[in-house]
């Protein structure tokens, strides 16, 4: 009997892992633009194959790769008859992949675009398409919801109160894009202290900022709330001048999100780093967003302590040729070239 979601927040850090559309979007098997979840049909094997790339790296969760499989967007691209079999087929592959090892399933919900504050007609078809959407992950079996990347505070309101009408555990994190405030204007602060006040196992950020910027934003709300919190940042180098990754610029660029980002992702040491970080803060649901892939994970499974399946191949230098002791001695002189300070 795995255990659940809120035995292992207890126990310690849950690691969790996602950035699945960004990771599949650069393999070739998703578009970017309407970033919708179609290898899910089309191509079930890249995400199964993922999903075992995130357990074997020591993710706690597979989340099922529903991101965007929402009526709305669905109509967007011509595929709205998909929609329950995309959703269904998506549980089915984390489920499959999380038995393979002693991971949990998350259903996963996120922002509509549908939702307006001003218009409540609105509010019904946002809880709609979410009611449809859990609906076929709790039949094909999950353990709790992430409902994530929220604008608004009432949009995630309106998930919450779905996902509790399941009886499941909710996990609800906000999309910190702007400086301060939700797109309706709540301090992300009190957003969170809000959500957790309507009985949110966990709440907090994810996506947009980088390790930099969430961490202070972090540090408040885990003073705020007494539940558990959640940080799933993306891997780059977000700064006080750019603290998200949508703001992020670079001379001669005319974009840098959501194509041209490479040149500002984290290396592996700096996602361990901020593990280790987030879980000295006292955050609960450690994880990663767009950009994360499965040297990250690893990494940060290895700086909470872990020993996880793909620590097999976890880097052994002091073997490698040049940089290894025995290199050094035998090829002084290609290292000094490599060492040369330009
Ligand atoms: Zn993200």
């Amino acid at each position: 009997m795995t255990r659940s979601i809120t035995e292992r927040l207890a126990a310690g850090v849950v690691l969790g892992a996602e950035g699945y559309v960004f990771e599949l979007e650069r393999r070739g098997y998703i578009k970017a633009g309407p970033y919708v979840p179609e290898v899910v049909l089309d191509f079930p094997d890249a995400v199964r194959e993922l999903h075992r790339e995130f357990l074997r790296a020591g993710s706690d969760v597979m989340v099922a790769l529903t991101y965007y499989a929402h009526r709305e967007k669905l109509r967007h691209i011509g595929r709205e008859d998909d929609l329950e079999a995309m959703n269904r087929q998506a549980v089915r592959l984390a489920r499959e992949v999380a038995r393979e090892g002693d991971a949990l399933v998350a259903g996963n919900v996120c922002n509509t675009w549908a939702y307006d504050p001003g218009d409540p007609a609105t509010h019904d078809a946002v809880r709609a398409q979410y009611a449809e959407q859990l609906g076929w992950a709790v039949d094909e079996g999950i353990d709790f919801v992430i409902s994530e990347t929220n604008d608004y505070l009432g949009e995630a309101l309106i998930a919450l109160e779905v996902i509790q009408g399941l009886g499941l555990p909710a996990m609800v994190t906000l999309a910190s894009t702007q400086p301060e405030r939700t797109r309706d204007g709540y301090d992300y602060v009190e957003a969170c202290r809000i959500l957790a006040g309507h009985g949110a196992t966990i709440v907090g950020l994810n996506c947009d900022r980088g390790p930099y910027t969430m961490l202070p934003l972090l540090a408040r709300i885990r003073e705020t709330v007494d539940c558990a919190v959640a940080a799933q940042p993306v891997p780059y180098r977000t700064t006080d001048a750019a603290p998200t990754m949508e703001s992020l610029h670079s001379e001669g660029v005319e974009r840098v999100f959501p194509l041209a980002l490479e040149p500002f992702g984290c290396t592996r040491f700096e996602m361990a780093s901020f593990a280790a970080a987030a879980r000295d803060l006292g955050v609960g649901y450690v994880g990663i967003c767009c950009g994360g892939a499965p040297h990250h994970v690893r990494a940060m499974a290895e700086a909470l302590g872990r020993d996880v399946p793909a620590s097999k191949y976890s880097p052994a230098l002091e073997l490698h040729p040049i940089l290894g002791t025995a290199g050094a001695k035998h090829a002084a002189d290609v290292l000094a070239a490599w060492n040369v300070v330009g």
